[in-house]
C-alpha cells in the first residue's frame, strides 16, 4: 500500500517485486547492462529487443487500457516497475509510440485507426517520432506552419519539423500540421500520421553537445498522406496534442533513473575509490547532495500521486508541469555533483570515445565514467516537451489561477 509518507508493500507487491528482479536478471542481455550503467549507447536493434522483451512478457503497455494490451498495474506497481528497471540498469521505454502516441490513438482514433496501428506500437514494430516542434514554432507552438492542403483523399504535406529525436529510426512521424489559417490559430491544427518512407520526407542531422547524433530535422515536400491517416476531426489536433504533452512531461521527470544515480553517487561518496578526492568531508559538497536527495523524495511522492490518478484512467493534469520542472532540476543538480566528483578529468571531453569501436585511450574517471557526455547532453532536460520557463506559465495559470 502506499501512503503519503511511507510505503509498505502488500505480500502481492512483494511477490511482484520478485517477478519483476527475476524478468531483468533473466531478458536484460549483460552488454546492455553495462552499456546503460557506463552511459554507452544502446543500438536501435539493442532498444528494440529489450521492448520486444518487455511486450513477450506482457509489460509493454504500462499504462494502456487493459481493453489495448495493458498491463492493468496498480500504482505501486508501476513505481515498484520504474524503480527495480532503474537498479537493473534497463534502457528507458522510448515513449513516442507507447507513452506518446499510443494514448491519442486509443483516446481519439477510430476503430480502424487501433486496430491497425496499436498492436504493432505494443509489439515495438515500429519506432514512431514526434513531429511538433519546427525552425520558428517551438514555445509558440501553435504558430506552426507545415501546411497540410486537402487534394482529393490525400493530404499534401509541406514544411520542416525540428529537433525530432531519433527521427533517423523511425518509421512512421506523429505530426501537427496546418489545415486552416482562418481563426484562432489553435483551431487551425490538426494531427497526422506520416509513414517516414512517403517520398518527400528527409532526416537530415543535428549533432548536439556531446557530439552525437540525437535530434534531426524532418523536411516534406509535397508528401501525399492518405485522409485516413488523420486522427479525430480536422482542426481538432491540438486538442490531443495537449493529452500527449501531459503524458510527454510525466515520463521526462525520471525520478527513477535519478534515485538509482543519486544512491551510487552515496555509495562512491561512502567507498571513495583511489584516484577520487573525499568529498565526504566536504560539508558544502555534502549539503548539496542532501538537498538533491530531499528534493527527489519530495518529488517521488508527487510522482506517486499523479501516476495514482493515471491508474484511474485520468490524464495526467497540470501536476505533470510541476514535475517536469522539479525532476529536470533535480538531474541537473546530480549532473553537477557528478561533474565535482569526477573533478579535472570531467575536462578533456572526448565525445568519440563513448561509442562503440574506440580503440584509442579514454581519458574519463574509471569510477564515475560518461560524467561529461552526460552533462552535456541533459542540458536538454529542462527544454525539451516545452521549457521549464513555459511550464511555470502553465502552473500560474492552471494551478494558481493567474
Ligand atoms: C534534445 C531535444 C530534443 C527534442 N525532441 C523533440 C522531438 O522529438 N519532437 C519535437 O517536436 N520537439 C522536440 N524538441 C523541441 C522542444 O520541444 C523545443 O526545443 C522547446 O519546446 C522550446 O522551443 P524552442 O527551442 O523553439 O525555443 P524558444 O521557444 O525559442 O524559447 C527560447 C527561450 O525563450 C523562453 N520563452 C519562450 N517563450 C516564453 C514565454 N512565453 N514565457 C517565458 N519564457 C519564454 C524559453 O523558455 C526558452 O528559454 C526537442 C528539443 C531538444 C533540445
Amino acid at each position: 500500500m502506499v501512503n503519503e509518507m511511507n510505503i509498505d508493500f502488500t505480500e502481492q507487491e512483494l511477490a511482484f517485486r520478485e517477478e519483476v528482479r527475476a524478468f531483468f536478471r533473466e531478458e536484460l542481455p549483460e552488454q546492455v547492462r553495462y552499456k546503460i550503467d557506463n552511459g554507452l549507447r544502446i543500438s536501435r536493434d539493442d532498444q528494440v529487443a529489450y521492448q520486444k522483451a518487455l511486450h513477450a512478457k506482457g509489460w509493454a503497455g504500462v499504462n494502456w487500457p487493459v481493453e489495448y494490451g495493458g498491463t492493468g498495474w496498480s500504482s505501486a506497481q508501476k513505481y515498484i516497475f520504474f524503480n527495480e528497471a532503474a537498479e537493473a540498469a534497463a534502457p528507458r521505454i522510448i515513449p513516442f509510440g507507447l507513452s506518446m502516441v499510443a494514448p491519442v490513438i486509443y483516446t481519439f482514433g477510430s476503430e480502424e485507426q487501433k486496430q491497425r496501428f496499436l498492436p504493432d506500437i505494443l509489439a515495438s514494430n515500429v519506432w514512431w517520432c514526434q513531429g511538433y516542434s519546427e525552425p520558428n514554432a517551438g514555445s509558440d507552438l501553435a504558430g506552426l506552419k507545415t501546411k497540410a492542403v486537402r487534394d482529393g483523399d490525400h493530404y499534401i504535406v509541406n514544411g520542416t519539423k525540428t529537433w525530432t529525436t531519433l527521427g533517423h529510426y523511425a518509421d512512421w512521424i506523429f505530426c501537427l500540421v496546418r489545415t486552416s489559417d482562418t481563426g484562432r490559430k489553435q483551431e487551425g491544427i490538426s494531427f497526422l500520421l506520416i509513414d517516414m518512407k512517403t517520398p518527400g520526407v528527409t532526416v537530415k542531422p543535428i549533432i548536439t553537445l556531446d557530439g552525437r547524433r540525437e535530434v534531426n530535422e524532418v523536411f516534406f515536400e509535397d508528401v501525399r498522406v492518405p485522409v485516413e491517416n488523420l486522427i479525430g476531426e480536422e482542426g481538432k489536433g491540438w486538442t490531443y496534442a495537449k493529452v500527449l504533452l501531459t503524458h510527454e512531461r510525466t515520463n521526462i521527470a525520471g525520478v527513477a533513473p535519478s534515485k538509482h544515480r543519486l544512491s551510487t553517487l552515496r555509495k562512491l561518496l561512502d567507498n571513495p575509490p583511489a584516484g577520487m578526492g573525499n568529498l565526504r568531508q566536504n560539508s558544502l559538497f555534502m549539503a548539496r547532495v542532501i538537498q538533491a536527495e530531499v528534493e527527489l523524495k519530495a518529488l517521488e511522492f508527487t510522482e506517486l500521486r499523479v501516476l495514482s490518478a493515471v491508474s484511474t484512467g485520468k490524464a495526467p493534469g497540470p501536476e505533470s508541469s510541476i514535475l517536469k520542472i522539479k525532476g529536470t532540476e533535480v538531474q541537473q543538480m546530480i549532473d553537477e555533483l557528478y561533474l565535482e566528483v569526477a573533478g579535472y578529468y570531467a575536462l578533456p571531453f572526448v565525445p568519440g570515445q563513448y561509442e562503440d569501436g574506440y580503440d584509442g585511450v579514454r581519458i574519463e574517471p574509471h569510477f564515475a565514467p560518461d560524467v561529461a557526455p552526460h552533462y552535456y547532453n541533459n542540458r536538454k532536460v529542462t527544454i525539451y516537451g516545452g521549457t521549464n520557463e513555459i511550464q511555470k506559465n502553465i502552473i500560474a495559470k492552471a494551478v494558481l489561477g493567474l
